[in-house]
């Protein structure tokens, strides 16, 4: 057989298990339906200028950090372009106050910067640190180890608003605390402490920016699956997980190509790989759960490219919450969208002094823009979708700058061109049906329900991304991690990693 592992979709946990796997010897294909590798992690460049499409900034890059070390035995970190973030990585606006608040690299730092703000809070933010790293503490894999994880099953059901509510009844500063929580999606009622905790604690370890786009992440694991002897097939959809006889045979792709190989690995989305994948092993039950499960809200993208030399770059992250829609901005209304937005420059390459473009993200379902769903773009199959879809994203984008111009009148007054990206956009370049940000949706009151095992029914058959445990590039990367340990029945991988 000319494959080992076929592993369907070139994400950064498709990518990822290739460069681990092609390192133990296996003979890796990746097949991927765009033009351009990497799902989120592509770049697009519009007026000369680079934009990325999921990677604003990275944590844990730091020398022996938990995603140093995976990049590291990935063999791709030596080369990765990065640039450390200020010592405060996000600065926090909200409605009717005109402070700054500001989350900073290191927890001391974190601390006494937010104590400054808040001094009556020193205890309550210093209790909340605390409790941020126990939870951190019980994800063993976080940490690069394989060791007993029964102590997360503790916190699985902590809520992160009434977790931040109960450490402090101060309204701004829980404000403050999940200022950022548009990095995870944060719905009142969902989302999970765990995943405010191992995001958060990540950007306080360290905070990073690709310099000129995370599209070299995708590129260097490439040439690492290349160079081990591997292949990657892009522009080319697979349609079918074919299995006969208890296992995967082979896949078939858009063009009528049958792969065969003795592993395969989906990096798509859990229930789209269901949706492909006709087998009798794949019980109606665990198909049923796994299909109705809910994704994570979809986005509004505005890229900005600005006048030159006219808005000074600062190297941090804002995030801005209209008043009372902190854990509810996916509850909006056309008339109160958008409840608020995240705000991410990069800087102008000839004079960094100055920022050349910003991108500004917030929340939008697909139903907004379901009457084009029938419209399919993509890199060399471009569509039309017509005036009217023009005309909405013109609209949405007058609402969105509205409100960044009360914070940042300077950026408004500067643009020279704006791009706007819709669900459908993300849909068409990432593959999710209803383009979600993030995948699934967790859950408190439900852990297990929404944490997915890289296993399937079918022997053969594993899954990788970011839907098994934790999204974002380091929670990916960690996933990847666990489909290898079990793909390759070496509990000892993730200790070769962190001893890399
Ligand atoms: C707007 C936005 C901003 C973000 N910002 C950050 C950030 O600042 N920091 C951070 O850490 N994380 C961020 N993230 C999250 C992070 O980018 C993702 O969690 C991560 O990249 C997901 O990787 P993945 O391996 O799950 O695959 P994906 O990126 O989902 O890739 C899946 C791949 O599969 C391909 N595919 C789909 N269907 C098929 C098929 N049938 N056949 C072949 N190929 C197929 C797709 O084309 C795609 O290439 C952001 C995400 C978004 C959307």
């Amino acid at each position: 057989m000319k494959h080992e592992v076929v592993i369907i979709g070139s994400g950064l946990g498709g990518l990822l298990c290739g460069s681990i796997l092609g390192k133990e010897g296996w003979r890796v294909c990746v097949v991927e339906k765009n033009k351009q590798l990497g799902g989120n992690l592509q770049t697009f460049a519009r007026n000369k200028q680079l934009f990325d499409t999921g990677v604003h900034y990275i944590g844990g890059l730091s020398k022996g950090q938990n995603l140093y070390q995976v990049f590291k035995y990935a063999g791709i970190m030596d080369q990765l372009r990065l640039e450390k973030m200020e010592a405060a990585f996000d600065h926090i606006l909200l409605e009717n106050d005109p402070e700054v608040y500001v989350q900073s690299q290191g927890y001391d730092a974190f601390i006494s910067n937010l104590a400054a703000a808040f001094p009556e809070e020193k205890e309550a933010i210093t209790r909340y640190c605390e409790k941020v790293k126990d939870v951190c503490g019980r994800f063993p894999l976080y940490h690069l180890t394989m060791d007993d994880a029964s102590a997360k099953n503790e916190v699985l059901d902590l809520s992160a608003e009434e977790t931040i509510a109960a450490i402090t009844p101060n309204k701004k500063l829980q404000a403050v605390l999940a200022g950022n929580n548009l990095l995870y999606s944060g719905v009142a009622g969902k989302t999970p402490f765990h995943v405010h905790a191992l995001i958060l604690n990540s950007y306080i370890e360290s905070s990073w920016k690709c310099v000129d786009g995370g599209s070299q992440i995708a590129k260097l694991l490439a040439a690492e699956i290349k160079k081990q002897g591997g292949t990657i097939i892009r522009n080319c959809e697979v349609k079918k997980i074919v299995e006969t006889g208890g296992a995967i045979s082979h896949i078939e792709t858009e063009g009528g190509k049958n792969i065969s190989a003795r592993h395969f690995i989906s990096n798509i989305n859990p229930a789209t790989t269901l949706y492909i994948t006709d087998s009798a092993l794949l019980k109606n039950v665990y198909r049923k759960r796994i299909t109705g499960l809910p994704n994570t809200v979809s986005s509004f993208s505005l890229h900005l490219v600005l006048k030159p030399r006219s808005v000074p770059y600062q190297n941090h992250n804002y995030y801005f919450h209209k008043e009372g829609h902190l854990w509810n901005m996916n509850d909006y209304t056309e008339a109160s969208w958008p409840l608020g937005y995240g705000l991410y420059l990069t800087p102008d390459r000839k004079d960094p002094r100055y920022a050349a473009t910003i991108s500004i993200l917030t929340p939008m379902w697909f139903r907004d823009v379901e009457q084009w769903k029938e419209t399919y773009n993509r890199v060399g199959k471009d569509a039309e979708r017509g005036q009217e879809y023009e005309a909405f994203k013109a609209q949405k984008t007058d609402q969105l700058l509205t409100l960044v111009k009360e914070r940042f009148p300077e950026i408004v007054e500067n643009i020279r061109h704006s791009y706007a990206a819709t669900p459908l956009t993300n849909r068409d370049y990432i593959g999710l049906e209803d383009g979600s940000m993030y995948g699934i949706q967790k859950d408190y009151n439900n852990p297990l329900q929404t944490v997915i095992s890289p296993r399937t029914k079918i022997p053969n058959l594993f899954l990788t991304g970011q839907n098994l445990n934790l999204h974002g590039i380091l929670g990916t990367s960690l996933s990847a991690v666990l489909t290898c340990t079990l793909l390759l029945n070496d509990h000892t991988l993730a200790d070769k990693i962190r001893n890399a």
